[in-house]
């Protein structure tokens, strides 16, 4: 397909409406009536909802934001988005750094686009970046045909914070872009623990990419990910590594029947590709469309989203109490004291910890 940045008609415009807007080449561009004066929430949410996805990576950037002010407006925008979200397919895809995801999620999306056409979102939950400062997962040019394809909207990770925080600015971002039409949603994370349960808490279909012979076969059993998949994908069966893809399928199909059958009634398939050479992509898609008719024939669909709902309700009065906790000025100031006073053995960690929640929830009398 053309890209619509190069023919005449559309340059300028975003594809999907029919109203002048700026070109999603660069989402901060500002153009237009938005650009003259600061925006309102409401105008987020009419631009969002119109799917103009300047406006969409402006209310993203919002979200992501730790300034108080910024956050207050995201989370109008948020709530007001609300009742246009919900419409998506959602996907998690987890591996390690080097199984292949930025390859995979290239071929998988343009599969998508081209077998269902509607537009998707490639958003990443990525832990490193609380350290780096930088994310990687979702970088744009790791995707070369999604990155200029006119129906993709590629959002790196957020970048600070707790996991916590990051996995709750991503869940926000799924709200905004679907309210935005993006009927597809991909949340790419790295295959460490942490990062993999809150993808997992956000997404319809969680696709575990794993590699043949690494051990990962075993160490895959005893990380929990059998228990989170509802596909394992052997990535890299090409060449003169099939057989050992075969293999290890074979091992992760054994190594399911051990598992007692998930809630969702769906016993997790285990299918070999080649994210590279473009094998096998077909057969995956198959299995996440099957499982989605599946579970929302049986209702499981729902009650997952609703679960999540629930879950994502408790992290984020976690987040804001250790927010509100550690960003006290005075809680700030008797923290080091207090670790001093536990470092040395003057107070346990229990009455550190008490004394300093007491001190707290006496400022907030
Ligand atoms: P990520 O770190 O999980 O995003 O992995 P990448 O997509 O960057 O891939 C890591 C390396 O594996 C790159 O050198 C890719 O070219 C290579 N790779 C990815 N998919 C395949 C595949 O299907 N077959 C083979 N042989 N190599 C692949």
């Amino acid at each position: 397909m053309e890209h619509p940045e190069n023919n005449e008609e559309y340059k300028g415009l975003t594809v999907n409406s029919g109203v002048a807007q700026p070109s999603i080449v660069n989402p901060y561009l500002q153009r237009g009536r938005f650009a003259r004066r600061r925006l309102t929430a409401a105008d987020y949410v009419e631009g969002i909802v119109k799917g103009n996805v300047t406006i969409l990576g402006q209310a993203v950037t919002l979200v992501e934001s730790t300034h108080p002010e910024h956050q207050a407006i995201a989370q109008e925008v948020i709530e007001k988005c609300l009742p246009y979200s919900g419409n998506s397919i959602r996907v998690g895809i987890s591996g390690v750094p080097g199984a292949g995801k930025s390859t995979s999620i290239d071929e998988f999306g343009i599969h998508v686009l081209e077998r269902t056409g509607g537009k998707l979102a490639v958003l990443a939950i990525d832990p490193s970046s609380e350290k780096t400062k930088g994310s990687i997962l979702g970088d744009k040019t790791r995707m070369e045909k999604l990155s200029v394809h006119p129906y993709s909207f590629i959002r790196p990770s957020p970048s600070a914070g707790s996991l916590g925080g990051v996995a709750r600015k991503t869940r926000e971002t799924i709200i905004l872009c679907e309210a935005a039409g993006f009927d597809k949603i991909f949340v790419e994370t790295v295959g460490v623990g942490q990062s993999e349960t809150a993808c997992h808490s956000m997404v319809d279909f969680f696709l575990v990419i794993q590699l043949a012979g690494t051990g990962d076969e075993l160490q895959g059993i005893k990380r929990g990910i059998m228990e989170m998949a509802d596909g394992i994908v052997i990535n890299k069966c090409d060449g003169e590594n099939v057989d050992a893809c075969h293999l290890a399928a074979r091992q992760f199909q054994n190594a399911l029947h051990l598992f007692p059958m998930p809630e969702s009634g769906w016993l997790p398939k285990v299918l070999c590709y080649s994210g590279f050479y473009g094998l096998g992509i077909k057969e995956i898609w198959d299995m996440v469309y099957e499982y989605i008719d599946f579970v929302k024939v049986n209702g499981y669909f729902e009650h997952r989203r609703a679960e999540q709902a629930k879950y994502w309700m408790y992290e984020s009065i976690n987040e804001q109490l250790r927010n509100g906790f550690y960003n006290h000025p005075t809680i700030a100031a008797l923290l080091p004291g207090a670790e001093r006073s536990v470092l040395e053995g003057q107070k346990t960690s229990f009455v550190a910890a008490k004394n300093l929640l007491d001190s707290y929830f006496n400022l907030l009398k």
